[in-house]
């Protein structure tokens, strides 16, 4: 099996060293990452300027860094490589749950992948000021693995992993509020500035991705490509019929 492992934190990130070790124990790995942090990125490309490889040292993982961001890089990594199975993104450094979901490189890869008919599976891990401990979360990354290739492909699933699991747990987005503040400050020039956040500032519901995290469950959600709001679509319908 060829796994292409990318993430939006960069080549140099621990997490993504973490993630790729684990999947060498499943088949083929090949690192393609970006070459500095691509965080909240969403699924943007780049078409305004060429895109160049780099070969990166990475412990004896053959490993490229790109100028571009995660999409670009599961574009690019697809590409060069023939028939990939699979493309694993991440491990973020931090989550990325429920509407987060909509600015998350890291997401964002394992979107590119699925655009592309390609299984793909994002993981990232919660953060409470100190860096997650990889090491512990190494062995919960290869349970995730082998639960999700038991699964029918094609799939796209988003994990979290939360700072000491006590098991696995399939979960739907939350997506009751978004959480996205602007936060005004003064710069040392006393100029004002702004910063724009997305921290949750709500208990989660039972079931959801965030609910599962919290009680320190790894949450699995399998998203979809297709935006579609099927119950407007289909009120449309029946209004277009009755006005025929
Ligand atoms: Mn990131």
């Amino acid at each position: 099996m060829r796994i292409l492992v990318t993430n939006d934190d960069g080549i140099y990130s621990p997490g993504l060293l973490a993630l790729a070790e684990v999947a060498a124990a499943f088949g083929e790995v090949r690192v393609v990452a970006p070459d500095v942090e691509q965080s909240a990125m969403g699924h943007a490309i780049t078409i305004a300027r060429p895109l160049h490889y780099r070969s990166t040292p990475m412990g004896g993982l053959e490993a490229y860094r790109v100028n571009g961001t995660p999409a670009d890089c599961v574009a690019l990594g697809t590409h060069h490589w023939d028939t990939v199975d699979l493309v694993l993104s991440g491990i973020n450094l931090g989550s990325n749950l429920g509407n987060e979901i909509w600015h998350s490189g890291t997401v964002a890869a394992a979107k590119q992948a699925a655009l592309l008919g390609i299984p793909a599976i994002a993981f990232s891990a919660f953060m409470n000021g100190r860096e997650p401990d990889f090491a512990a979360l190494k062995p919960w990354v290869g349970r995730v693995l082998e639960a999700l290739l038991r699964e029918p492909k094609p799939f796209l699933i988003n994990v979290n992993l939360p700072l000491r699991p006590k098991g696995l747990l399939w979960a739907r987005q939350s997506v009751r509020r978004y959480e996205g503040r602007v936060i005004p400050g003064t710069d040392p020039m006393g100029r004002e500035h702004f910063w724009f956040v997305a921290h949750p500032d709500h208990e989660p519901e039972e079931g959801t991705d965030r609910w599962a995290v919290e009680h320190n469950f790894i949450a699995l959600t399998p998203l979809r490509l297709d935006l579609t709001d099927e119950a407007r679509l289909s009120q449309a319908f029946q209004l277009a019929a009755s006005t025929e």
